[in-house]
């Protein structure tokens, strides 16, 4: 299985990263995770109990099609959940 490879349209975040290498931006004066932000703006509110991750390895890789939603892993994404519970 070949991953999808990254093209020139591709849009590497270069501005902020959590301590993690998470992409964020500011929102109204908050830091933000880029991947939930983009995804509620492209296909709305986020599944409950979801948690939006990119389907390439590459951390910094924030096109919008590559964003999906899969079940939260509260031991391994825990960092990035206490972001994304605060909005609610
Ligand atoms: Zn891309």
């Amino acid at each position: 299985m070949m991953l999808t490879a990254m093209s020139e349209d591709c849009e590497i975040w270069t501005k902020g990263t959590t301590g993690y290498g998470y992409p964020t931006m500011k929102r109204d004066g908050r830091s933000v995770y880029v991947k939930p932000a983009l995804w509620k703006k492209a296909s709305g509110p986020i599944p409950e109990g979801m948690t939006v991750r990119s389907r390439t390895a590459q951390i910094l890789h924030v096109c919008e099609d590559m964003l999906t939603t899969i079940k939260r892993d509260r031991e391994r994404d825990g960092q990035e959940n206490k972001a994304q519970g605060a909005g609610r």
